[in-house]
Order: structure tokens, then sequence, then C-alpha cells
């Protein structure tokens, strides 16, 4: 279960979350009718100088990359340190858990862990939750609900 409270009331709810099948819910307070979204699974907090940007994350393989005019990934960081095509984050799901690392995709700048060791390219390193990485001047960590 997961329990939650209305952000407008604080009235107090509970989800069966075995039961969902999407990544993001949205319940409507039965006291005072706002809409509370819950979001389940993995999330990318990516905190750069001024801002923090959060990604949902999905099962396979999820790309990092600049936010350009033509962008090639999925998770679009707004750095200019960090490459079109810079890391890949790869979710799977063995037996009902999750496994998540983090892949280096021969960026220029590198992509680091928080001991600063620069991780080789094309290899999968395990990412915890909690965890986090930096790509360019750009702070990524993971968060599961
Ligand atoms: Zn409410």
């Amino acid at each position: 279960m997961k329990y939650f409270k209305c952000g407008k009331c604080q009235t107090p709810y509970k989800i069966d979350e075995s039961k969902v099948t999407t990544n993001q819910v949205v319940v409507s307070c039965t006291n005072c009718s706002a809409n509370n979204i819950i979001r389940f699974g993995p999330i990318l907090v990516a905190q750069s100088k001024e801002k923090v940007k959060q990604f949902i994350l999905k099962e396979g393989v999820n790309t990092l990359g600049r936010n350009t005019k033509n962008p090639v990934a999925d998770i679009l960081i707004d750095d200019e340190f960090v490459s079109r095509k810079h890391a890949a984050l790869h979710i799977e799901n063995r037996d009902n858990k999750i496994f998540i690392s983090i892949e280096d995709s021969g960026s220029s700048n590198g992509t680091f862990n928080k001991n600063k060791v620069r991780l080789k390219t094309g290899l999968k390193y395990p990412f915890l939750p909690d965890d986090y990485i930096i790509i360019g001047l750009t702070k990524l960590t993971l968060k599961i609900n």
C-alpha cells in the first residue's frame, strides 16, 4: 500500500500499488475534489545550478542527453557540458525486482559517480536509490517511490 494525503486538504488516502499498471495515477479527492497526481516507480531528479527537474523513468532504456533544437535523448538535460547522447539508464525487471544501472554512451565530458570516478563507456554500473551521478554540471539522483 502507498499512503498519501491530499495536497490541498490533507485527507489521507491509500492506493494498492500492486494494482497500478501505469507510473502515474490521478486521484480526485472525495473531500475537496482536488486532483492529486501520484507517481510510482523510479524517478530521476536532475539538479543543475538554478533548477531542479524530475523525470519519470520507463522500463527498458532511458537515454540521457543535452536539450538542443534537435534532441536525440529521452531525458533532456539543460546543460551545455552534457553531450547530445551522453548516457543511458537501464531499468530492468527481473522476477518483479527492479534493477537500475547507468551506462556512459561515449560522452565528451564523461559520467561520474559520487566518488568522482569516471565510468567506463559502454559498461553498466548499478545505480541505487538516493545514489547520484554527475554529468556536465548536473547532479542526477535516483528516487524510488
Ligand atoms: Zn482534498
